[in-house]
């Protein structure tokens, strides 16, 4: 199924130079990105983004932690499309916590913190992306990042092959 999902480069991934390896995992894998821009989020913005539920999953101290990482510097939003995309993107996140995703991850290789760590440190954990989790979020995502002229459509070379 042909899917789209959104992803964040978070200040860390900006900061440490990781932009070009970052998109180049979506793209070698031959995934489409069909929207992108850098900005500063606006903290209404990623209050909507992180909402209400990641306060429930990690409680409220994550999520203001979060929320003040996010709109500490700028970040790069993508709208990502492909086959199966949601969970395509996810596996070459890897996993929240960097100490235990897998090398040939974005954050098995570029970054070890622990969940431990993460839990001893009153900062968000660095993780350098964000993605998307499932239909319902990437839909609410996506309007969130993108008006709908942002979102463009066009085909790759590789397409019929890939896709
Ligand atoms: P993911 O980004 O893998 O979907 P979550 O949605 O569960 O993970 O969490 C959102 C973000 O919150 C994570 O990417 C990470 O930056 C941060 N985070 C998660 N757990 C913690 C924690 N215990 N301490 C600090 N930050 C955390
Ligand atoms: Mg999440």
């Amino acid at each position: 199924m042909i899917q789209k999902t959104l992803v964040l480069i978070k200040p860390d991934g900006i900061q440490r130079g990781l932009i070009g390896e970052i998109i180049k995992r979506f793209e070698q894998k031959g995934l489409k990105i069909v929207g992108m821009k850098m900005l500063k989020s606006e903290k209404k913005l990623a209050e909507e983004h992180y909402s209400e539920e990641i306060a429930k999953k990690h409680g409220e101290p994550v999520r203001k932690a979060l929320l003040d990482f996010i709109i500490s510097a700028p970040i790069i939003a993508m709208c990502i499309e492909g086959s199966s995309a949601i969970s395509s993107v996810r596996k070459i996140v890897g996993n929240t916590y960097p100490g235990d995703a897998d090398i040939g991850t974005i954050r098995g290789d570029y970054a070890h913190a622990s969940k431990a760590y993460a839990k001893s440190n009153a900062k968000a954990l660095p993780n350098l992306v964000h993605a998307s989790e499932n239909e319902q979020d990437a839909k609410r995502e996506i309007a969130l990042w993108f008006a709908s002229n942002e979102i463009n459509s066009y085909k790759l070379s590789h397409e019929d092959f890939i896709f």
